[in-house]
């Protein structure tokens, strides 16, 4: 679980997919709107930013679980993540970009969909 690579979840493979055999063209693992925070697809016309957030790296309500080993060290890691990750959201969303977070829990059809009618919607 640690071990766990921080991009390219089985999640986030899944819904590039999905988007590509949709018909949609992405850029992947880019900084966008200048801020520190890569979007894991992003679309640069309509200002799309995706991000897949692993369930433990992002703290998931659900999932998210707080290791005893070292648990102050986990809790400032994790913390630190879900700042860092509302913080790039703020940005974005004050740059013009629609954002979009999904859990790697989800079901990455509907997560889909949603970025699907998101791109669709706001295509200038
Ligand atoms: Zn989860």
């Amino acid at each position: 679980m640690l071990a766990t690579r921080r991009r390219d979840t089985p999640a986030e493979t899944d819904l590039r997919r999905r988007l590509f055999a949709a018909g949609l063209r992405y850029r992947v693992d880019v900084a966008v709107g200048g801020v520190r925070s890569r979007a894991d697809i992003a679309f640069p016309g309509p200002k799309v930013a995706v991000f897949v957030d692993g369930c433990f790296w992002h703290g998931c309500p659900e999932h998210g679980t707080w290791p005893k080993a070292n648990s102050e060290w986990w809790r400032a890691k994790i913390e630190g993540n879900r700042r860092r990750d509302a913080d790039a959201t703020q940005q974005l969303r004050d740059a013009g970009w629609t954002v979009l977070r999904f859990w790697t829990h989800d079901d990455m059809k509907l997560a889909a969909e949603t970025v699907m009618r998101a791109v669709r919607a706001s295509k200038p």
